[in-house]
């Protein structure tokens, strides 16, 4: 998977929000170690919370499998624009027919396991998909025999109460593998200054 951070709220602004309540502007040293040690102090440990959510990132997230999207999408705290398999399944159409011994080629469609014989059915389901393309039947219909390994990609924006809760969530060893590494990868992806806001909420122990 590849992860981008397009964009994010610098420190300053939710610092700025927590001082309105105390009309406190004076003290900030503009998102520096003041301010951010008001906002660790208000937004966790006062459990003053709803202070974070005027931190809001977005990401590009390219490379996951149809499964782990199923799994992001049950985080209603988050705003996703997901790649549309009804306009684009048409990329398939060009593509010779693939074998279980395509590993590389299909691995531009297919997100791969450590279990071989699951990474051949998944290439035989791709095989299939392709075949239902040649045949003319339209993208509404041939999505209904994608196999969940099929990669996708989205634009998501998330604020930073929610992203606590999704690492605290999906970092721990209960959750599927690859949605974890979408949770640490998520994390590396943060500004280094923003970091501080989220390692407590990491479940397991992560450079
Ligand atoms: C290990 C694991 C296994 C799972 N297994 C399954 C499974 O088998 N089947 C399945 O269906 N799901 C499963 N889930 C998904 C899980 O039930 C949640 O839907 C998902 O983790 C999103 O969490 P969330 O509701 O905290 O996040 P969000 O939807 O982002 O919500 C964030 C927070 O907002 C608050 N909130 C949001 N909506 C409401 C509401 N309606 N009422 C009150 N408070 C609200 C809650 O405090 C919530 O924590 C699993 C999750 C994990 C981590």
């Amino acid at each position: 998977m590849q992860i981008t951070l397009l964009h994010h709220t610098p420190l300053i602004v939710c610092a700025n929000a927590i001082r309105t309540c105390w009309q406190s502007f004076d003290k900030s040293d503009n998102g520096g170690e003041k301010d951010q040690a008001l906002i660790d102090r208000v937004g966790n440990k006062f459990k003053h919370a709803s202070t974070l959510e005027h931190l809001v990132y977005t990401f590009y997230i390219q490379g996951i499998s149809r499964a782990l999207l199923q799994e992001l999408a049950r985080h209603r705290m988050a705003s996703l624009s997901v790649k549309s398999t009804r306009y684009t399944l048409k990329e398939l159409k060009n593509e010779a027919p693939f074998t279980t011994e395509d590993i590389q080629r299909a691995a531009k469609y297919l997100v791969f396991t450590d279990e071989e014989m699951v990474n051949a059915m998944s290439i035989r389901a791709l095989e299939n998909l392709r075949q239902v393309m040649v045949s003319g039947i339209s993208n509404d219909k041939a999505k209904y025999c994608l196999p969940e390994s099929y990669k996708t990609e989205l634009t998501w924006t998330i604020n930073a109460r929610s992203l606590q809760n999704f690492i605290s969530l999906r970092s721990d060893k209960s959750a599927l593998w690859e949605i974890r590494e979408l949770a640490l990868a998520l994390y590396d992806h943060l500004p280094e200054d923003h970091k501080y806001l989220f390692t407590d909420f990491l479940k397991v122990s992560h450079p």
